[in-house]
Formats: C-alpha cells, structure tokens, sequence
C-alpha cells in the first residue's frame, strides 16, 4: 500500500554481512535459511524490520534529534527500517 512498504533491503549474510548468500531451503518455522557463499555460515535470516508508520517515524526522528541516536542505531532501538525513517 504505502510506498515505504516497497523498499527491499538487500539480504546479507548475519556473520559477514556478503550479500554473496545463497537460499537453502526454509526452516521448520518456514523462514527461509541462506547460505553464505563468502564465509559459509547458515543462517537464517531475521525478519524484514518493520516499514515505519508516518507517526513511528515521527517518534523516531524525535529520538533521533533529541536522544542524538544514529539513523543506525534508532533501527536497532526501534526496530524500524531506518530507509523508511530517513525519507
Ligand atoms: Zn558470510
């Protein structure tokens, strides 16, 4: 629906962040497992961070100038996408 939503992070391996990572079927959970091709972790990925709503953003970006957190680190605190956060 809303266009944030479209923004698709590229997938990256969790050890040594290549995004020389292969899929290798799914978990039990039914997430999908990688392997990494640069180092050869198995991972599975993380879901995807939440796109932010227009007021999550607000919240954030509050965050961000008040509390001088980074873009980075506001994704970690808040668990929002910080390419949803930074326009
Ligand atoms: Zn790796």
């Amino acid at each position: 629906m809303g266009m944030s939503q479209t923004l698709l992070a590229v997938p990256r391996c969790t050890a040594c962040g290549s995004p020389a990572i292969v899929k290798n079927g799914h978990n039990a959970c039914g997430s999908e497992r990688f392997v990494c091709k640069a180092c050869g972790a198995r991972r599975v990925l993380t879901p995807k961070r939440q796109a932010a709503s227009p007021r999550r953003r607000e919240e954030v970006l509050r965050a961000v100038a008040t509390e001088r957190l980074t873009l980075r680190a506001a994704e970690r605190v808040f668990g929002v996408a910080r390419q949803t956060i930074a326009r």
